[in-house]
């Protein structure tokens, strides 16, 4: 079953605290729908400047896939999934969200997204050291 929502309050609070937190305008998020499966899905769009959201029953992942969908947003339109754009998300992920499940589910959507994830982590340990 498909139900067409209004977007939930934390949702519209992590919008406007990451959007803050990077200098810019909060995201406008269009249209927020519910559906009876798991997984949750997004796209960003008009150039970046609205975000739709399919929000399944794993509440973690359907805030993984507003961090994600909002790492477009604050990236350049060129950008799509290059190694640059999935460092910004996994900052995203680490800062904001849940990273076990943005693991699995990223990991499941773009190979890239793992390599970046390794790069983050090598950099930071090393600047610990
Ligand atoms: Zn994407």
């Amino acid at each position: 079953m498909k139900t067409r929502g209004t977007v939930p309050e934390w949702a519209t609070e992590l919008v406007a605290r990451v959007c803050k937190d990077y200098g810019r305008r909060p995201a406008v998020i269009t249209s927020w729908t519910r559906k009876d499966r798991t997984y949750s899905s997004g796209v960003t769009w008009d150039r970046r400047r609205n975000i739709t959201i399919v929000e399944g029953t794993d509440a973690l992942e359907a805030r993984t896939v507003l961090l994600h969908e909002l790492a477009h947003y604050l990236s350049p339109v060129g950008w799509d999934h290059n190694l640059r754009f999935w460092t910004r998300c996994w900052e995203l992920h680490i800062v904001y969200g849940h990273l076990p499940t943005a693991i699995r589910t990223e990991f499941a959507y773009k190979a890239k997204a793992q390599l970046a994830l390794v790069r983050l982590v090598a950099a930071y340990a090393s600047s610990q050291a």
